[in-house]
């Protein structure tokens, strides 16, 4: 018997789902999107980075009930939230948290496909050291590419050693005037983004058309 080999599911990195989880009676409701967090053309597996949120729907689904085998109904891919069809400029990417998702793909994505590129400065921040996400993986890109820089803000860990607070004060330090050769993504939840667009646009004087953002909620 042949059995055919499923579709391969094509997205460009950066690109949220949006799935149909059976949380709620009203359709509506039951809808969640989530980033895609590994590579296009890395097989049919999607892997997600999904947020642990204390009375959440979505979060009581995934953490208490989805287990191997479990069929998750979603559509897409979408969302414009990719890479520049040039790497002339050097990526500024600001997240906490799950935010991370869409920047793990896009930097496997770069790495697969061997892009050339002036510069990516990842910002990652969170509360503690031990929800740095996929920090080997990122630490390995920084000591693969001199021009990878990976810095982290945590907000609740007064012994780390790096960045001790929020990611707005790393942007600020490298970037604290505009200039034309860089280019801002930004994702996670409505507080950072709010300040960062303000940090960034109304503040420094970025221009528009250099801070692109994905909001989570
Ligand atoms: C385009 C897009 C992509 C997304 N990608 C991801 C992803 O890759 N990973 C991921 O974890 N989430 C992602 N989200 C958010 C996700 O869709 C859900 O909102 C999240 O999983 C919480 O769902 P829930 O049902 O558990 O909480 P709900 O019951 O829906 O949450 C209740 C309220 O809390 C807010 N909220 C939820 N989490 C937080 C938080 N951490 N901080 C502050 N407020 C919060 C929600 O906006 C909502 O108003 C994405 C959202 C969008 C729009």
């Amino acid at each position: 018997m042949n059995i055919p080999e499923p579709e391969p599911f094509e997205f460009k990195a950066g690109q949220f789902v949006t799935m149909d989880l059976p949380v709620h009676e009203k359709r509506l409701n039951r809808w969640r999107s989530y980033s895609i967090a590994n590579g296009p053309g890395e097989g049919n597996t999607l892997e997600f980075c999904i947020v642990h949120m204390n009375g959440g729907l979505a979060t009581q689904y995934f953490f208490e009930e989805v287990k191997e085998g479990t069929v998750l109904r979603l559509k897409g891919p979408d969302g414009g939230f990719v890479l520049p069809e040039q790497l002339d400029k050097t990526l500024v990417l600001v997240c906490t948290g799950t935010g991370i998702a869409p920047f793990r793909s896009m930097i496997r994505d770069i790495h697969r496909r061997k892009l050339p590129f002036k510069g990516i400065h990842l910002i990652f921040g969170t509360r503690r050291e031990d929800g740095i996400l996929y920090r080997e993986e990122f630490e390995a890109y920084r000591d693969l590419w001199p021009n990878f820089r990976y810095d982290i803000a945590l907000s609740r860990e007064p012994d780390w050693a790096g960045y001790k607070g929020y990611v707005h004060q790393v942007y600020l330090e490298h970037y604290p005037a505009p200039r034309e050769d860089v280019v801002f993504y930004l994702c996670g939840w409505q507080n950072m983004i709010d300040e960062a667009v303000a940090n960034l646009i109304v503040k420094t004087g970025f221009d528009k058309s250099q801070v692109r953002y994905e909001l989570y909620g």
